[in-house]
């Protein structure tokens, strides 16, 4: 066997990149894309047998494998009827420019090898701190998703309060703490896991919302111990902003990093009408908003900025004799700013797009997914057999059918599955069975989710 054959340009390399591009631009552009659903492993056993052979099966032949078995055994996740946990939507013009990043050798880890994408990356880093009120020396890296960004960033928040501490010849705490609400994503508490710090929850009020008041007794109670303060903006369960106003005030009392999840919902500082909701986001150390969520990027990318970017190098740099070239040097290097090193530069399908279609396109469609949320949530309250748990403040609508058990839940969302109508999964809150919305796909319209509540009667 000819050992360049895999990689060198060839008749046989001309014929793979044009069947998977062919497929990647028919699926890109196909104007009914189905949801798709699970298949059992047996199922799949089945149907597709032996594929890693000796011989290998030829792209022809693992192609049409992927594209008739694999790929229909998995949730068109950007299909404006999946309406569950949180969807993705990404534009078209960065799920083309996903294709780019791959076939271009690009690395994203350092500067050296990766300026241009870099370069790229951080002007999208640098125009959502602005958005978000930060100033304007605030930076960070994109990493693969929001429990990355989380964790990198607690352990930054860690290592500044461990160094404060010794600084000012204060004992270091038997444990550090970081303090959130009970409603905080759960990667927050699995950040606390791996860095073996304990997690405080706070409660949140009635209305899932976490105030200053709940923040300042933590703060008061654990005092030196405490080396993060987790507010999010936007829970992923219910669209919920914490006050953040409010908590960012705490700086004038106690010193504290403050630290902003806002891996779903922090999108919505773009647009006008729920930006308010976000005050005080400027006040923090480091926030996070994932764009394969709400920004409209494709998986898997989480943007992480620092208030202060030291914080984040100081935390993160790894050195070894073969790095020293590249960490030597005042370049910057987004593989300083997060627990991971070797990266692909995955900002850059978000760049394209704002580039392509300008900020205006992105305020309109964030926008315009909030007012249909409110809308369908006046529908829900309309319907005598609907309850609404909590009035929307983002995307995320949640509701009970009166009377339904989980089980009635269940039948109905595989019987949605079942026929190809939506995907959209029991869900529960306080020991209560119900099931929620999450709009995000700017293709959702009013009547797909009308006709979804016609189903529940
Ligand atoms: C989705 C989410 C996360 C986790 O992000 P991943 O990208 O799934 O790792 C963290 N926090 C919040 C608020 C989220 O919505």
């Amino acid at each position: 066997m000819d050992a360049v054959r895999m990689h060198a340009a060839s008749p046989e390399s001309t014929s793979i990149v044009d069947s998977v591009l062919e497929y990647s631009r028919r699926r890109m552009l196909a104007k009914d894309v189905p949801l798709d659903k699970p298949q059992t492993p047996a199922e799949l056993n089945r149907l597709v047998g032996p594929t890693i052979t000796d011989a290998g099966l030829g792209a022809a032949r693992a192609l049409s494998v992927f594209e008739h078995i694999l790929a229909p055994a998995c949730l068109t996740t950007s299909h404006p009827q999946y309406l569950s946990f949180i969807p993705a939507a990404p534009t078209m013009a960065a799920v083309a420019f996903d294709l780019v990043v791959s076939a271009s050798g690009l690395y994203g880890g350092s500067w050296l090898e990766g300026s241009g994408a870099v370069h790229a990356e951080n002007e999208v880093l640098s125009f959502l701190a602005a958005e978000f009120g930060l100033p304007e020396t605030a930076g960070g890296v994109f990493v693969q998703g929001g429990t990355i960004g989380n964790l990198s960033a607690l352990v930054a928040a860690r290592e500044t309060a461990k160094s404060q501490l010794l600084a000012a010849g204060r004992e270091l705490p038997d444990r550090w703490k970081i303090v959130c609400s009970k409603e905080a994503h759960s990667s927050n508490k699995s950040a606390a896991k791996v860095m073996d710090a304990d997690v405080v929850l706070v409660p949140a009020g009635e209305d899932g919302v976490l105030r200053a008041d709940a923040v300042r007794e933590a703060l008061i109670e654990h005092g030196d111990a405490v080396c993060a303060v987790v507010a999010t903006g936007g829970s992923t369960n219910f669209g919920i902003v914490d006050d953040i106003a409010g908590i960012a005030a705490l700086k004038d009392e106690f010193d504290f990093w403050l630290h902003i999840d806002g891996a779903y919902g922090l999108t919505a500082m773009l647009a006008p009408a729920t930006r308010p909701l976000f005050d005080g986001v400027g006040r923090a150390d480091s926030v996070i908003v994932d764009p394969h969520k709400w920004l409209y990027a494709p998986f898997d990318c989480c943007a992480l900025i620092y208030r202060d970017p030291e914080n984040g190098r100081r935390a993160h740099t790894q050195h070894a004799e073969y790095l020293d070239t590249l960490t030597d040097g005042d370049d910057f290097s987004p593989s300083d700013y997060s627990i991971q090193l070797t990266r692909r530069p995955r900002g850059l399908p978000l760049w394209f797009s704002l580039a392509t279609y300008g900020i205006d396109a992105y305020r309109d469609s964030i926008g315009a997914t909030v007012a249909l949320t409110k809308r369908i949530a006046e529908e829900i309250s309309r319907r005598p057999e609907l309850t609404l748990v909590r009035d929307p403040q983002l995307s995320v609508v949640v509701f009970e059918r009166n009377g339904w058990d989980r089980a009635d839940y269940d039948r109905w969302s595989d019987e949605l599955l079942d026929s190809q109508r939506a995907f959209v999964v029991p869900s529960s809150h306080a020991g209560r069975p119900n099931t929620r919305f999450a709009i995000l796909n700017p293709l959702t319209t009013f009547e797909d989710l009308v006709g979804i509540l016609d189903t529940m009667k």
